[in-house]
């Protein structure tokens, strides 16, 4: 028989095996014999009270042999003769995700991406942390396995309703994730480990037959009849296929520049801007678990976290991307424009806590801002890239304020709510360096003011949050694209453009790995449906 039940129990006994049985026999008024063995279905902290408990829902087998859990794996077919061929601009989770459910349906990827394999990229990004010197190809969010390479590799979602969770999380088993990323409340696979992860998936497109083309960047296609005939890339190649999957991140500006330019459809879209903010890690499992890090290993807690959400006068203010024992990152893709960005490794072990701390942004905030700036050239009403010109703007200006080479400007936390210049900077873990300044000259005035009400209320409810002993680094501005291209609802293709398929998060359809992920499942299976 099996059962499924559920269990509070201590940290330290949810992790060991033999302790767990016996709470299971004994919830089931069962001998421990009996129990041959359980399978986790959910696991969840809770931190709420003085004393921490793991909600443990198992799967327990009673009276007959233990059965390993399944993984559902993706039956992929050889395309190397297929009747269709589908070109897929770009290979984040979007890209890869579309390419192995395509080869799943026996239908041909052929996946164009501008930046480096993992391999390559890891020493771009190395000297992009150590010498300042960034390579537009390949960068944090250009290179194989797109921006969520690098990552945290978070990979929780709200977007349920977007695709099937279980099977992008299964997926990413198959080719090489940790089995506890099935049932964890808040799964995360770590930036030591994504890159081979992503490195099997490319191994096992190519293997099936797809294509897999590194330095192609894309820059023009040839439109006939409202369909894309040809693609063609920087190094004067050109390609054709049945279909494009534009899954190009929001990163893409020259994308974005082009469809403008050609006329294509495309529309602002609200994003969100700010800062990221780094504490000590010490202070932050002080607050959530009332223990010190050292404790946490004889607790066998993970690094704590938090999410935090507050309306300060009409807009959202709240963390995004929080990575425990993280690392803040130089995530921009030019020379001149300041972003920041957070990674964690898979044991989240380094001494400190990072996490965006964003303001939304609407079409008029960009309007007012560059009105106040008199800088009227830098947008057109109505314009579909003006929410983009704004982003660009900021990190610039951020670029400046640090002096050059990705130096961040940054400040102490409770300095900047109180308007006062940091005589000092804490240490921080973001590797090209920081520069003390006035955070309120670099920021536009509605981000600053409502992140200086936002800190205090964060403080309030997270006592010891609002502290000189955290920094603001700016400037966290690639949470969203700013641009979105727009696709109906039911054949998922662009208006205007009868065999381009905007997809992922650069297209506005994902918000992070597993929502791109299943954009590009989804987009795959109804290319499918329309060839068989
Ligand atoms: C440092 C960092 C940490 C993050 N942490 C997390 C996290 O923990 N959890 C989470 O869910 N999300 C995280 N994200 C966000 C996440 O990575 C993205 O939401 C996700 O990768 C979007 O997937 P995508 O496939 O739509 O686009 P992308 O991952 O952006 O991939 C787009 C790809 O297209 C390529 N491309 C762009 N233009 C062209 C062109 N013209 N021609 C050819 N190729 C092109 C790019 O090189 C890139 O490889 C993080 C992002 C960063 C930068």
């Amino acid at each position: 028989m099996q059962q499924k039940i559920q269990l509070r129990l201590q940290p330290n006994e949810a992790g060991n095996e033999n302790i767990v049985r016996e709470f299971i026999a004994d919830t089931l008024g069962k001998s421990y014999n009996q129990i041959s063995g359980y399978n986790i279905l959910k696991k969840s902290i809770d931190a709420r009270g003085r004393q921490i408990f793991i909600n443990l829902t198992v799967n327990a087998f009673i009276d007959e042999p233990y059965q390993q859990r399944e993984i559902h794996q993706l039956f992929l077919q050889d395309v190397s003769h297929s009747l269709h061929s589908v070109i897929i601009i770009g290979a984040g989770p979007a890209g890869l995700f579309a390419a192995l459910s395509l080869i799943e349906k026996g239908i041909k990827p052929i996946i164009l991406e501008r930046g480096k394999d993992v391999k390559s990229r890891r020493r771009d990004l190395a000297v992009l942390n150590k010498e300042g010197i960034v390579n537009p190809e390949s960068n944090y969010c250009f290179g194989e396995g797109g921006a969520g390479t690098y990552s945290d590799g978070k990979l929780f979602t709200r977007s349920s309703k977007r695709g099937n969770i279980d099977k992008a999380l299964n997926t990413f088993v198959q080719f090489g994730a940790e089995e506890k990323i099935l049932y964890d409340a808040h799964p995360h696979i770590g930036t030591n480990k994504l890159p081979q992860i992503i490195t099997n998936m490319r191994k096992a497109i190519i293997d099936s037959g797809g294509e897999f083309l590194f330095g192609k960047k894309v820059i023009d296609f040839v439109i006939k009849e409202n369909k894309i005939t040809s693609v063609s890339t920087a190094d004067g190649n050109s390609f054709s296929a049945d279909s494009v999957i534009l899954a190009t991140g929001h990163s893409a500006r020259d994308i974005f520049e082009l469809f403008f330019n050609k006329n294509i459809l495309i529309e602002a879209k609200p994003f969100a801007l700010g800062v990221r903010v780094e504490h000590p890690q010490e202070i932050i499992n002080q607050i959530q678990y009332h223990c010190s890090t050292e404790e946490l290993e004889k607790k066998a807690l993970p690094p704590a976290s938090y999410s935090l959400v507050e309306q300060v006068d009409g807009k959202g203010v709240f963390s995004f991307c929080m990575c425990p024992g993280g690392i803040i990152a130089p995530a921009a893709t030019n020379s001149g424009e300041l972003v920041v960005n957070g990674w964690s490794p898979s044991k989240r072990n380094n001494p400190y806590a990072n996490s965006g701390m964003v303001v939304q942004v609407e079409e008029k905030d960009a309007i007012n801002y560059f009105n106040k700036i008199k800088n009227k050239n830098s947008y057109v009403k109505n314009n579909a890239l003006l929410l983009m010109r704004f982003q660009q703007e900021i990190e610039k200006k951020c670029f400046a304020a640090g002096g050059g080479g990705f130096v961040a400007p940054a400040q102490r936390l409770a300095d900047f709510t109180n308007g006062k210049i940091s005589s000092s900077l804490p240490q921080c873990s973001y590797i090209p360096g920081l520069a003390s300044v006035d955070m309120q000259n670099v920021l536009p005035g509605f981000v600053a003011e409502r992140l200086k009400e936002a800190f205090k209320q964060f403080g309030k409810k997270m006592k010891g949050y609002y502290t000189n002993e955290a920094v603001i680094v700016a400037t966290e501005s690639r949470t969203s694209s700013p641009v979105r291209i727009p696709r109906d609802g039911e054949t998922l293709l662009h208006p205007q453009i009868k065999n381009l398929y905007p997809c992922g998060e650069g297209a506005g359809y994902a918000g992070g790995i597993i929502s791109a992920a299943m954009d590009g499942t989804k987009i795959a299976e109804n290319i499918a449906a329309k060839f068989y």
